[in-house]
């Protein structure tokens, strides 16, 4: 197996251990007008995961640029499809979120170090901000300018920007240095992960804490959810692989929570090391990853066995539905579903369309297999329908309560989580 350059340590270390083939951008939905149009070429790369042996970073080993993803319109503006404050669920995280920060990192910050300055990279449109209580300490950074808009909107100031060492210098010196710079499902995302680091090191205070919250790598692993694998994800993070990143800024862990948000992800605080007492479940996850096998190459290797196994398994499982001419459509038009469908080579003819409630992606073509997107209300009043394959996973429960009319006449939903199967009420 060759090795190539590791991104986060610079050692020619990094072991590709699973090839998905070509991959279009998971949420670049496609117009009508384009698949009518003979010369349209949709934008794909090679999507594969490698596993350093020196550092322990999982990584993209091709990476997509972000303006193949974050996609201006004709006046300049940079759209990106998903809101977040649309969750109730992830209202009421990030609600516990900022009480935590305010209690812990802000609440005894009093006399000459006062200080209360709190900024959000990647702050979408404010929907963790809103939650602190003194909103004039706040400062939002988010490249999406129509999700920055909604939270300017609310009176959360926000700078349209990608975060940078640069801008964090100018930051400090226009604004002060930070107490807190804060990041949910951002830090995955970031190609220049040093550059970031500098930044944060530039903006923070003295006391200053950096938390960062994504997927965490020991749920992928353990639940087989390769569909949590994408173009935007470029870091797929242990606390060990995080530890050695940090260390090589001055940094060090500081806590570690699991969350139960997206599958299963971790929070993870970090300060200067030596500013902060280090909570001993830190070193207890740590033990528990290199019992647990995220500290070296062969649970990768087994985990991309497996996930070749499930890709069979589903395409068997669609193909025998089909031979006996049941109509199967697709629910919910998601990152998640666009690897699963590429993946496994799930087209119009397996499913005759997904049904979405987001609005902007209704009339949509999925990315790659060209599937059409409609309204949920055209699923519910197709009475021919006999299965429908869920795109997110995540949310079964509260789509199966939502579509219980369909099981009542006996329609039935499809999962590949954790293998591909059909759910029986
Ligand atoms: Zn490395």
């Amino acid at each position: 197996m060759a090795s190539e350059t590791c991104k986060a340590c610079d050692k020619p270390s990094l072991r590709k251990f699973i090839d998905f083939g070509q991959m279009p951008v998971a949420n670049a939905y496609v117009r009508e007008e384009d698949i009518r149009n003979p010369s349209f070429e949709e934008y794909t790369y090679n999507m594969a995961v490698g596993f350093c042996d020196v550092c322990n970073m999982v990584q993209l080993t091709e990476t997509v640029p972000y303006d193949k993803y974050i996609i201006p319109d004709q006046i300049g503006n940079t759209k990106y499809a998903f809101f977040s404050s649309q969750s109730d669920v992830m209202k009421r995280h990030f609600a516990g979120l900022a009480e935590e920060v305010e209690n812990k990192f802000l609440a005894g910050n009093v006399g000459r170090s006062y200080n209360r300055r709190v900024v959000e990279v990647g702050s979408n449109d404010g929907i963790m901000l809103q939650a602190f209580r003194d909103r004039e300490s706040v400062l939002g950074i988010e490249p999406s300018s129509n999700v920055a808009r909604v939270a300017q909107e609310k009176g959360i100031e926000t700078i349209v920007d990608f975060f940078s060492q640069n801008l964090a210098e100018e930051l400090a010196d226009e604004k002060g240095k930070a107490r807190a710079v804060l990041t949910a499902n951002v830090f995955l995302n970031i190609y220049d992960i040093h550059d970031f680091m500098n930044g944060v090191n530039e903006l923070l205070d003295d006391k200053g804490v950096f938390i960062t919250e994504d997927p965490y790598l020991g749920s992928i692993l353990e639940q087989g959810g390769y569909d949590q694998i994408y173009d935007e994800h470029v870091w797929y993070f242990s606390l060990s692989s995080l530890k050695n990143l940090y260390g090589r800024h001055g940094f060090e862990i500081i806590d570690a929570k699991p969350q139960t948000v997206h599958g299963g992800s971790m929070r993870v605080y970090a300060s200067r090391s030596g500013t902060y007492p280090q909570m001993p479940r830190v070193k207890e996850i740590l033990e528990q990853e290199e019992e647990k096998g995220l500290t070296a190459l062969n649970p990768f290797l087994q985990f991309a066995e497996t996930t070749k196994k499930n890709r069979d398994k589903l395409i068997n499982l669609l193909a025998e539905l089909k031979s006996q001419n049941k109509k199967i459509v697709g629910y919910a038009a998601a990152s998640k579903g666009t690897i699963v469908h590429n993946f496994c080579s799930i087209g119009p003819d397996t499913l005759d369309y997904i049904a979405d409630s987001t609005p902007a992606k209704q009339g949509l073509y999925t990315p790659g297999m060209h599937i059409p997107i409609v309204a949920p209300e055209v699923f519910r009043q197709d009475k021919d329908v006999d299965y429908a394959f869920l795109g997110a996973w995540n949310h079964a429960k509260e789509i199966m309560s939502k579509e219980n009319a369909f099981i009542n006449r006996g329609g039935k939903f499809i999962t590949h989580m954790p293998e591909p199967h059909i759910i029986e009420p």
